[in-house]
């Protein structure tokens, strides 16, 4: 029988729209995403397990499912034996310690002998260890948030992403641990098959995220302004120059990471380049 890779994503919640959107993004057709418990691929060899996201680490190391996506604070906390294979660049967030906005905070000592509500005791635990601090956990499932307002604990050690969860709350921020956003897992004992089936599917995710990371740009400049064009482009070769019609001048392609893009289109005025124009790339194959 014919090797299928079976993938884990969260059910509902907030990585599962992302997790859809990056399978139908490398090409993968999902027949019924209804999300009872299982999905097939249509036109790649893989199903789809919808799980709790907690679960999915265990479900990975047992080899229930092949692979999994989730957010690394998961996998860390859940600390199981499993593969991180790839970093996925959405679900960003960190996981900080914050306390009531009137309290003076001192410094990492502050929290000698506190107690402090948490949904990632391990993490937490691991963190205080290394400092030499002693702290008391109080371990909850969820609206962690609320926990000092209730008297339950006097700091909460919890995911943020804004903040703004915390202001409501009457917290403050003071100290983010670990930055984590969503990855993919694998099990550890692979078969051939399976392992040539998930290069397959990295090479389309790589090829998506470098796609997504890096924007294509077209602009008019005069000749004379070309050589400096080609310094300030870092593309991928050298730049494509097309000749316009009217003399003197050119059309110049090149491609440029997203995160230097607004340093790049600031250089490139100043050097005289006009019309610019910006387009999304789909995928990128280097
Ligand atoms: P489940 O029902 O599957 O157990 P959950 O309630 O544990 O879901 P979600 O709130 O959907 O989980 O968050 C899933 C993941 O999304 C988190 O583990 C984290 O990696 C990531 N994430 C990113 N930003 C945030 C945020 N602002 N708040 C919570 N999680 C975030
Ligand atoms: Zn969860």
């Amino acid at each position: 029988m014919e090797e299928k890779l079976k993938i884990a994503i969260q059910k509902s919640g907030r990585l599962s729209e992302k997790s859809l959107e990056l399978l139908k993004e490398c090409g993968i057709k999902i027949s019924n995403t209804d999300r009872k418990l299982k999905a097939e691929a249509r036109n790649f060899p893989m199903e789809i397990l919808f799980l709790r996201d907690d679960d999915i680490p265990q479900y990975v190391e047992q080899g229930v499912a092949d692979l999994g996506i989730l957010g690394e604070n998961e996998v860390w906390e859940k600390d199981k034996d499993v593969d991180i294979v790839e970093q996925l660049g959405f679900g960003n967030c960190r996981l900080s310690l914050a306390i009531p906005k009137e309290e003076e905070y001192t410094g990492i000592s502050y929290f000698q002998g506190k107690k402090i509500a948490t949904s990632y005791p391990k993490i937490l635990l691991k963190y205080f260890a290394e400092k030499g601090i002693d702290v008391k956990i109080e371990e909850i499932g969820g609206s962690v948030e609320i926990a000092t307002g209730i008297g339950l604990a006097d700091g909460i050690f919890d995911i943020v992403s804004t903040g703004s969860t915390l202001i409501m709350n009457g917290l403050k921020e003071v100290d983010a641990i670990v930055k984590s956003e969503a990855v993919l897992i694998a099990n550890k004992s692979l078969n051939d098959e399976k392992k040539a089936l998930l290069e397959k599917l990295l090479f389309r995710i790589r090829a998506y995220k470098k796609g997504s990371g890096s924007k294509y740009i077209v602009m008019n400049a005069p000749n004379e302004s070309i050589p400096e064009i080609c310094r300030i482009l870092p593309g991928m070769k050298s730049p494509s120059i097309l000749p316009l019609a009217e003399e003197g001048w050119s059309s110049i392609h090149s491609v440029v990471q997203e995160d230097e893009f607004w340093d790049v289109i600031d250089a490139l005025k100043d050097v005289k380049a006009q019309g610019i124009l910006v387009m999304n790339i789909e995928k990128m194959i280097l």
